[in-house]
């Protein structure tokens, strides 16, 4: 009885304090249309798990390519290379759909680690301005249920952790009657077959690559993932295109295929459940690095947000160009900062 009293007064009390949050992306040229992910989903409509979606439609017949950023609301390279991208682009042949901040809810709190403030003050090109950093997760009070004991995808492929259940790379292909993440996940499917998405990329972050020395006194490498892009095993050669073109630039990613045992990813469910090629990609955060009491997300010397920022933009117009290659079709994006110009003026003066 008092378990029940105190599930009953958790879900009271999430129902009262989900934080509202209206992401700030202040469109250029480019954006030709504005919904929302509702759209193609309506029961999102009205929850906080639902986004804005930007359309960048040149009118003339080509690829459509979705970029999403905020798929962890902590890995900022990714929502501020989005941001960039619909402040800036514009699409001349083709048509790009981008939804910076894919978990919105996740950005609406702050990052469980406690390490990194949730707005960062920053002075773009109108005058100060906010970068938002969120947490890997959904809002508990938004997903509404606590936590699973542990966390199982609908495939049967089990997770120890059982907030996985909110972490909305785990729950594609998504279901629509499953819990809100899913739901999520399941909405972001949708939209994908109903635009005939041909391409997509998932623009996340890691910890860096430093070696650290825990508490203990051991030596640990750094993370794994730093600098990767991963590739549904129909989008490899593709990938490995792209990572090519990018060394040209002196910027060295590491190509991975996604594992088909472990379930729920973009990279791997979304082209197997819709057809449209799916990629991953991985720059080295110092907010994620566990070891670093104070880190810096914006000017950490080695790794400052405009260099993650300008490899994840190079990096699309990569995977642009190997994919217009491969398929002789043409997507053409102008307007983008390259990398020489992100670090040379920093993210700031490419957002409005
Ligand atoms: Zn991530």
């Amino acid at each position: 009885m008092k378990r029940m009293f105190l599930l009953v007064t958790i879900l009271f009390a999430a129902v009262h304090f989900a934080a509202f949050f209206q992401p700030d992306v202040r469109p250029g040229y480019g954006v030709t249309d504005i919904g929302w992910l509702s759209d193609y989903f309506p029961p999102l409509k009205g929850t906080n798990l639902d986004t804005p979606v930007f359309y960048m439609d040149s009118g003339v017949e080509g690829p459509t390519f979705l970029l999403m950023g905020g798929t962890h609301a902590r890995e900022i390279a990714g929502i501020v290379a989005a941001t960039i991208f619909v402040e800036n682009a514009v699409v001349k042949k083709g048509r790009v759909i981008v939804i910076p901040y894919a978990n919105k809810s996740a950005a609406s709190i702050p990052d469980a680690s406690g390490k990194v403030p949730h707005f960062l003050p920053i002075n773009s090109r109108s005058g100060p301005r906010y970068l938002v950093y969120g947490d890997r997760r959904t809002d508990p009070a938004d997903q509404g249920i606590p936590d699973p004991e542990k966390f199982v995808h609908p495939s049967g492929f089990e997770l120890e952790d059982g907030s996985e259940a909110r972490n909305l790379n785990r729950q594609y292909p998504g279901l629509p009657d499953g819990n809100p993440t899913q739901q999520l996940a399941y909405a972001i499917i949708q939209l994908i077959k109903a635009e005939n998405v041909d391409f997509n990329l998932d623009m996340h972050e890691s910890g860096t690559p430093e070696e650290y020395t825990d508490e203990s006194g051991q030596v640990k490498k750094g993370s794994r993932l730093a600098y990767t892009l991963v590739c549904n095993p129909a989008a490899l050669e593709i990938g490995a295109m792209a990572l090519l073109m990018l060394e040209e630039q002196d910027i060295s990613f590491n190509l991975e295929e996604s594992n088909p045992e472990f379930r729920g990813l973009s990279h791997l469910e979304i082209y197997n459940a819709t057809g449209s090629l799916s990629f991953l990609s991985e720059t080295p955060n110092p907010g994620q690095d566990r070891w670093r009491e104070k880190p810096d997300v914006i000017n950490d010397p080695k790794y400052p947000l405009k260099l993650r920022v300008g490899m994840q933009l190079e990096l699309i117009r990569c995977l642009i160009e190997a994919y217009n290659m491969y398929t002789g079709e043409e997507l053409l994006v102008e307007g983008l900062p390259s990398f020489q110009e992100i670090m040379e003026k920093d993210v700031v003066n490419f957002m409005n």
